[in-house]
């Protein structure tokens, strides 16, 4: 479904990706996992055309994507939620939901996805006629996931969907990242600092360190190796 061939992403004169590659296929839970300033952000941003490699090549469904505007991309059924969640404050649950379909032409599924969501989180059910602002961290990343999924991604890129939330509402979203990947197929991407939950939910890991793939293998396999556990897992 995602192929990075060899990308080199550069901030300036700094580079912040040195020939990163990686492929996900359809229907998995992948998981990038690195300290803070790897450059994990930077790869997703390398992926959604917000930040675009300098050289290698990103492949969505076998098609090139690099040189692609982030509103075709998304349009091919490629979603980010950022890091930060970043939903409308000032407008309503609903609304924010809204916008997440913006692009879509199939106007006839959105109130089905719609009802699909508020199943999966019935807070924003209780909340729909609230500003977004007015939510908890939580609640927000759960409308952040939610307005991306409005768009039916093929593959959702998430980034940190833990920062900054309480252990038991990060157990909750990554219980629903499954739901969602086992609903639907949904291809995961997934970002994280909590590498522990992350390689837990996730099939195949990468490891990245000062803009480099280090390591991958499976989600079980990563949990067990030494080197993880000493530099990510706190063991
Ligand atoms: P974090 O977990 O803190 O978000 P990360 O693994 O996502 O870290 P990135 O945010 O991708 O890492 O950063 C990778 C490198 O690029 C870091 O050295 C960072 O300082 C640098 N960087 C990131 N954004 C910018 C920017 N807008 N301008 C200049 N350098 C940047």
């Amino acid at each position: 479904m995602l192929k990075l061939k060899n990308i080199n992403t550069y901030y300036g004169n700094i580079q912040a990706l040195k020939d990163v590659s990686l492929e996900i296929k359809e229907g998995e839970i992948i998981t990038l996992i690195g300290a803070n300033g790897a450059g994990k952000t930077t790869t997703l941003m390398s992926i959604s055309g917000i930040v675009p490699p300098k050289s290698g090549e990103v492949l969505f469904m076998g098609k090139p994507i690099n040189d692609m505007t982030s509103e075709k991309i998304v349009s091919m059924g490629l979603c980010q939620v950022p890091e930060g969640r970043h939903i409308f404050p000032h407008l309503t649950v609903t609304e924010n939901l809204d916008m997440g379909a913006f692009l879509r032409k199939d106007k006839a599924n959105i109130s089905k996805d719609l009802n699909y969501i508020f199943d999966l989180f019935p807070i924003l059910n209780e909340r729909r006629n609230q500003p977004g602002g007015t939510l908890s961290g939580g609640e927000q990343q759960m409308l952040a996931i939610s307005r991306a999924l409005m768009a039916r991604p093929k593959l959702l890129l998430l980034d940190e969907p833990s920062l900054g939330l309480a252990p038991i509402i990060i157990r909750q979203i990554f219980e629903i990242i499954k739901k969602i990947n086992k609903d639907s197929g949904t291809t995961v991407f997934l970002v994280e600092q909590n590498a522990n939950l992350a390689l837990k939910a996730a099939d195949r890991g990468y490891v990245m360190e000062n803009g480099r793939i280090t390591m991958t293998d499976t989600g079980e396999n990563l949990l067990s190796n030494e080197d993880v556990k000493n530099a990510y897992l706190g063991m």
